[in-house]
């Protein structure tokens, strides 16, 4: 990934790096501390990921739709969930996503991970992001078009795992698949009433804490 700051300043209006720089601070300004990843979120080209007509809103901290009635998060919600996964290390070994979408939440994590495994319920966004990862020179994330309710068994069990859909209770088989000091992160909850979860498992049990109030698309059984 090359590092667009300052190349850019001028011309690109809408998707420049000034306009990056001012959603970091936004970022900042609402809790986010965690450096490094406010510095992947000023660097990652977020208009790439939605369509052009929506490419001026790509840097405002808010979700946008991405078709088959999916949408690509906040980039609040993004950094708050990356800081948790990462609890302070520099990288991880191995991150599951659930709910690729956009891949922007996907590539955020490959910046901080060896590698990201990421499932997808719906082919034509998992073929979509697939494609854009590659264009945009990520090479350690493996795409699955896949149920990721119940985590992803192959590649178990990670040292974090990201759920970007909400659950309507946390499913076993995710906690099941984190290492032992591992995280799972997950929006629980019914339409309204979704919360932002952390699970940390360690070599006696979990132990679960409330990060934010929240608001996704549900998370939802089986492939379409
Ligand atoms: N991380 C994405 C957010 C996409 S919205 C982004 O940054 O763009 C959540 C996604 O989760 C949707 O694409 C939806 O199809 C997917 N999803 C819902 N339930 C799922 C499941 N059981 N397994 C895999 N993906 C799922």
């Amino acid at each position: 990934m090359t590092a667009t700051r300052h190349h850019h300043s001028r011309g690109l209006g809408l998707t420049s790096s000034s306009v990056r720089g001012r959603l970091v601070d936004e970022l900042r300004a609402q809790g986010i501390v965690d450096e490094r990843v406010l510095a992947t979120i000023g660097r990652i080209a977020r208009h790439e990921f939605v369509e052009e007509a929506l490419s001026s809103e790509a840097y405002k901290n808010r979700s946008l739709p991405i078709g088959h009635a999916q949408t690509i998060s906040q980039p609040y919600i993004v950094a708050l969930m990356t800081q948790a996964a990462l609890a302070g290390a520099t990288r991880l070994s191995k991150i599951l996503e659930v709910g690729t979408g956009s891949g922007y939440q996907t590539a955020v994590l490959a910046e901080h991970a060896e590698t990201v495994f990421t499932v997808e319920r719906l082919r034509p966004l998992t073929e979509a992001a697939r494609t854009r990862l590659q264009r945009l020179g990520y090479r350690n994330v493996h795409f699955g078009y896949a149920d990721g309710m119940n985590g992803w068994t192959p590649y178990a069990p990670y040292d974090a795992i990201v759920v970007t859909a909400a659950a309507q209770t946390i499913p076993p088989g995710l906690s099941d698949q984190l290492a032992i000091g591992g995280r799972l992160v997950i929006p629980v909850g019914p339409n309204g009433a979704q919360q932002l979860k952390l699970i940390e498992r360690s070599a006696t049990g979990l132990r679960e804490s409330v990060l934010a109030s929240v608001v996704f698309v549900p998370l939802l059984a089986g492939r379409a």
